[in-house]
C-alpha cells in the first residue's frame, strides 16, 4: 500500500533519540520527508544532518553558533536562531508531524505549540506531560491530534493496548533497568561519582535522562507520564525492576491476563512504530534470541533507597502543581550534579524540600504550571548555594 510521504520537524536532531531517528528516516525515504532540524549548540552535527537530509529550516538555541552554521548548511536550508524559533517551525504548513526529542521542561512549549497547529506529535520529551499532563491532554482532545510516546515503556503499553478497546486496563505495570546502582548500598550513596553515574548498563542515552536512570527518576517521570497518557490512577501504575529490559512494559486486563511488550533494547523501535503507527515496517536490528536470553529476572524497586520514584509518586498524588515543581527541582539538581555543585544524595532532598515549599498549588492551568517551574528553579538554587557542603 503506498502511503503518502510526510513532513517530519525533529526538535532536537542532534541528541541521541534524534540521531535515531534520522537512521530510521534514512532507510524510509519514500516514507518521510524531513523539513526541520533543530540543536542545542551542536552545530558541527546540524550541519551534517542538513547535508544529508536537506530541511527547509534548521534552527540552533546558542545564538554564538549561527554564524558558523549559516556558512556549512546547503544552499536552500534557512538557519533560524533562537527559542521562539522552535515555536514558529512547528507551525509551518510543511511539518505535518513534530518529533518532539527537547530535554526537559524547554520541550513544553514547542509541543503545545505544536497541538494547537494541528500537528501530530511523536513525543520523547516526557516533561511536557509530567509538568502540564492535564493542560497538553486537554489540547490534544481539543485539537484532534494525535500525540504518540517514543519512550518505549509507553509505546509498550500502548500497543498492549491495541484491540483492547472495549477491555479497560486494570493495571500497567512499568519496567525499569534499575540503573547503575541497583545494588550499590544506600550507605555508598554519597560517594557516587558524575562518572559512574553516567555508566547505564542497558540503554546510551543523553547525560540528563541517564542521571534520571541512575535515581529512578526517570521511572518516576514515566510513572506521571503514563497516568496522563492512559488515564489510570498512580495506584494502578506499577515499576517492576527488571535488569535484562527485554520486556519494555506490561498490562494486566481484569482476568489477571497479562499483556506485554518484548525487544532488544533499541530505541529505532519505539521510534519507527511512533512514526508509522499504526503500521509496522521491517527495521534492521538484533532480534530477541530467547534460548540465549537464558533468564529474565523482576523484584520490587526500593523506594526508600530511590527515594525519587516515591517523590514522583507523591507528587502525582498531590496534582496540581506538584508535578512541575518535582520536574524543576529535578532538572535543577541534575544540573548541579553534573556540574560537581551536589552530591548523588542531594538529587533527592532538593526536590523534597521543593515539594514541600509554597510553589505547590492545586490549580493545573498551562500558565500555572509554567509559573511553578519558574519559581521552583530560583528557590532550588537558593537552597544548595547557601549550602556549600552538601
Ligand atoms: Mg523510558
Amino acid at each position: 500500500m503506498s502511503r503518502a510521504c510526510r513532513n517530519i520537524a525533529i526538535l532536537g536532531s542532534t541528541g541521541s533519540i534524534g540521531r535515531n531517528s534520522l537512521e530510521v528516516i534514512r532507510n524510509l525515504p519514500e516514507r518521510f520527508h524531513v523539513s526541520v532540524l533543530t540543536t542545542y549548540s551542536n552545530v558541527e552535527l546540524l550541519a551534517e544532518q542538513a547535508q544529508e537530509f536537506h530541511p527547509a529550516v534548521v534552527v540552533v538555541l546558542d545564538e554564538s553558533k549561527a554564524v558558523s552554521l549559516r556558512r556549512s548548511v546547503p544552499k536552500g536550508t534557512t538557519v533560524l536562531i533562537g527559542k521562539d524559533a522552535l515555536l514558529e517551525v512547528v507551525r509551518r504548513d510543511d511539518v505535518d508531524l513534530v518529533l518532539n526529542s527537547l530535554v526537559g521542561f524547554a520541550g513544553l512549549r514547542p509541543t503545545v505549540e505544536a497541538i494547537r497547529s494541528r500537528k501530530n506529535v511523536a513525543l520523547a520529551n516526557k516533561e511536557s506531560l509530567v509538568v502540564a499532563g492535564a493542560a497538553v491532554t486537554a489540547l490534544v482532545q481539543e485539537y484532534g491530534v494525535r500525540l504518540v510516546p517514543i519512550d518505549s515503556e509507553h509505546s509498550a503499553i500502548m500497543q498492549c493496548l491495541l484491540g483492547e478497546e472495549a477491555n479497560p486496563p486494570a493495571k500497567l505495570i512499568l519496567t525499569a533497568s534499575g540503573g547503575p546502582f541497583l545494588h550499590t548500598p544506600i550507605g555508598e550513596f554519597g560517594q557516587i561519582t558524575v562518572e559512574q553515574a553516567l555508566r547505564h548498563p542497558n540503554w546510551k542515552m543523553g547525560h540528563k535522562i541517564t542521571i534520571d536512570s541512575a535515581t529512578l527518576m526517570n521511572k518516576g517521570l514515566e510513572v506521571i507520564e503514563a497516568h496522563w497518557l492512559f488515564g489510570l490512577p498512580p495506584e494502578r501504575i506499577d515499576v517492576v525492576i527488571h535488569p535484562q529490559s527485554i520486556i519494555h512494559s506490561m498490562v494486566e486486563f481484569v482476568d489477571g491476563s497479562v499483556k506485554a511488550q518484548l525487544g532488544l533494547p533499541d530505541m529505532k523501535i519505539p521510534i519507527q512504530y511512533a512514526l508509522t503507527y499504526p503500521e509496522r515496517l521491517p527495521l534492521n536490528g538484533g532480534r530477541v534470541n530467547f534460548p540465549e536470553l537464558h533468564s529474565m529476572t523482576f523484584f520490587t524497586p526500593d523506594r526508600s533507597k530511590f527515594r525519587c520514584l516515591q517523590l514522583a509518586y507523591d507528587a502525582l498524588a498531590v496534582g496540581g502543581t506538584a508535578p512541575s515543581v518535582l520536574n524543576a527541582a529535578n532538572e535543577v539538581a541534575v544540573e548541579a550534579f553534573l556540574g560537581g555543585r551536589v552530591s548523588f544524595q542531594r538529587i533527592p532532598e532538593l526536590i523534597e524540600e521543593a515539594l514541600a515549599s509554597q510553589i505547590v498549588r492545586s490549580s493545573s492551568a498551562l500558565a500555572d504550571v509554567v509559573d511553578a517551574d519558574h519559581e521552583t528553579r530560583k528557590f532550588v538554587r537558593t537552597l544548595f548555594s547557601e549550602r556549600v557542603l552538601s
